[in-house]
């Protein structure tokens, strides 16, 4: 007679985001398979609720602690039995909880870092969506995960795309390059002097891609591509050099691995995150996602172009913080964390946001990035630095 079937334990951190629906689409088709332990929101707390009232989550965390009492209210007056819990430390202790075995990082930026960090060393398979963890804390997150034995699964497409490209075992031998692939966003093929002027909704207008306002801006920047440098330099273990970017409009090519034979490998796919969820779910299993099979004959053509680094400079300015090390990743995500927020809010322009991280990095000295205390504190100073700066710049 077969034995009871275990299903996976998912504690979904980020649950009301973009990446957070994706993932409960995929779950929900393979209920047999996955169980939701817990849901975390920052303060969306309706919406936390109704995703409690389908899921039935033992546990469920805002992060503003000041939302505790509607949480915990809201979830009471739903009949549901879910515990509310408040605050990043609780956020933490569940991606620690030995109640999942999974943890999905679908935070949006460096408030993910923490839970990241805590389910690395928790040993869990790690979904990692939330990419300004790595920026920030790459060399942290590599031993954290060698340390208790997490495995790390990519979701960033490109990352994932490089995954499914690298041999299995883990090994390096003939690789020559990584490359990623850009769509270019909305503003590809416009000149600098035409951005200067562009509104929010249309930086967030992603011709290929429905996500979160932040990372959409972060496309139209190519600040997104920055940080996916910086993520596949930890992630995969490959210096600078050999990580190249190409702007690829269609989003159907995901990324390359070059072979120094000669041989490039490709992943291939409709631009929906719920392959790449679907892949680090079910790994090494493959799982129906929901997506539609690519239809190659309708698509015609692929189409490839080396990135405008005078239009976009913040893949430029990416690179440059690789380069010095240390803290200065952590220093360019900070600041343009601090400038999309300004620019989504109106206080900043467009060309503002390269200008205010290419400022913030040059007012603070990066220093070794020896522990996470380390990493938070240069955060916050740079928070504080890009937010003067910007100061200056716009009464300027
Ligand atoms: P969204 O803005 O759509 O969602 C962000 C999620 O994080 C929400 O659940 C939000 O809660 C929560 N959150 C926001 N701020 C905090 C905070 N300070 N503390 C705790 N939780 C917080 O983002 P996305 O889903 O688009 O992106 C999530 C991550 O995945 C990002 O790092 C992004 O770069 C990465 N990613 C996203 C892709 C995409 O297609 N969307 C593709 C590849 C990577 P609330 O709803 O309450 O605000
Ligand atoms: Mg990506």
């Amino acid at each position: 007679m077969a034995g009871p079937v275990i299903r996976q334990r998912i504690a979904l951190l980020g649950a009301t985001g973009s990446i957070g629906r994706s993932t409960l689409d995929v779950v929900a088709r393979h209920i047999d398979r996955f169980q939701i332990h817990a849901l975390s929101a920052h303060r969306d707390v309706d919406r936390l609720v109704a995703l409690c009232a389908q899921f039935h989550p033992a546990v469920a965390i805002v992060a503003d602690t000041s939302c505790y009492p509607a949480l915990r209210d809201g979830l009471a007056a739903a009949g549901l039995s879910t515990q509310a819990r408040a605050g990043t430390q609780a956020l933490e202790d569940v991606a620690a909880d030995p109640g999942n075995d999974t943890v999905v990082a679908a935070i949006v930026g460096a408030a993910g870092v923490a839970s990241t960090l805590a389910a690395a060393r928790a040993g869990k398979r790690l979904l990692l969506a939330n990419k300004e963890s790595v920026v920030l804390a790459g060399e942290l997150l590599a031993q954290a995960a060698a340390a208790g034995k997490a495995t790390v699964l990519p979701v960033d497409s490109e990352h994932n795309a490089i995954f499914q490209c690298l041999p299995a075992d883990g090994s390096r031998g003939g690789v020559r390059r990584l490359v990623l692939t850009a769509s270019g966003g909305p503003f590809r093929g416009r000149s600098r002097a035409s951005l200067v002027a562009v509104s929010p909704d249309e930086a967030c207008a992603h011709p290929r891609w429905v996500m979160g306002r932040k990372i959409s801006v972060d496309s139209a920047t190519l600040m997104n591509k920055g940080l996916e440098v910086i993520e596949a330099r930890f992630l995969f273990g490959v210096q600078a050099s050999s990580i190249e970017v190409l702007v690829h409009p269609q989003s159907v090519v995901h990324s390359l691995v070059d072979y120094v034979d000669g041989s490039m490998l490709a992943q291939l796919g409709n631009p929906d995150m719920r392959t790449a969820i679907a892949f680090g779910l079910g790994w090494p299993d493959r799982l129906d996602s929901g997506v539609a099979p690519l239809d190659l004959a309708a698509l015609g053509r692929l189409d490839f172009e080396a990135p405008d680094p005078a239009a976009f400079p913040c893949l430029g300015l990416a690179y440059a913080a690789l380069a010095t090390g240390g803290t200065a990743p952590a220093i360019l995500n900070a600041a343009n964390e601090v400038a999309v927020a300004a620019f989504l809010d109106g206080r900043l322009p467009f060309l503002g946001i390269p200008g205010l991280v290419e400022a913030t990095l040059s007012a603070l000295s990066p220093e070794p990035a020896g522990s996470l205390d380390v990493l938070l504190a240069c955060d916050d100073r740079a928070r504080r630095r890009a937010t003067e700066l910007m100061g200056g710049m716009t009464t300027a």
